[in-house]
């Protein structure tokens, strides 16, 4: 278990009103709010996502990591050399990936339905029969 740290970056108000940029984990012990546009945005079918999440798949959102902040303290698992994935302690709930330079938010995490949609595939050997195929690029493996 990864040790607890709190990520909070600073620098950015967290008093403004809602916009569909904010989000956070079920017991609301850590919330996050991104600025500007995501990098990209995709669903992933890999073993890890199945198990990390509890889910089939893992909806996800990539913004650059200095465009992100969070409050509230998360606990990071090391799931492969340059990728740490955080949850909040408080509830489990699974909130970001994180790279040196980039997040994974998790599309479920954000307060707002209908505020992304997905631009490729990942790891589609593992998606579940009875899940259609986005009409995006569908990759094998993890997007290039
Ligand atoms: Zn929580
Ligand atoms: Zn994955």
């Amino acid at each position: 278990m990864g040790e607890q740290r709190d990520i909070a970056s600073g620098g950015y108000a967290m008093d403004a009103p809602p916009d569909g940029n904010d989000g956070g984990c079920a017991c609301g012990a850590v919330r996050f709010r991104v600025q500007g546009e995501h990098v990209r945005s995709g669903v992933c079918h890999c073993m890890t996502c199945r198990k990390a999440h509890a889910s089939p798949f893992n909806a996800f959102v990539i913004y650059p990591r200095d465009r992100v902040l969070f409050t509230g303290a998360l606990r990071e698992w090391q799931s492969s050399p340059e990728y740490a994935r955080a949850f909040c302690p408080a509830c489990g709930s699974r909130v970001c990936g994180l790279t040196e330079d980039e997040v994974e938010l998790s599309m479920g995490s954000f307060d707002a339905v209908g505020r992304f949609v997905p631009q490729y595939e990942s790891w589609i050997g593992r998606r579940e029969p009875w899940v259609a195929p986005l009409d995006v690029p569908q990759n094998t493996g993890n997007h290039d």
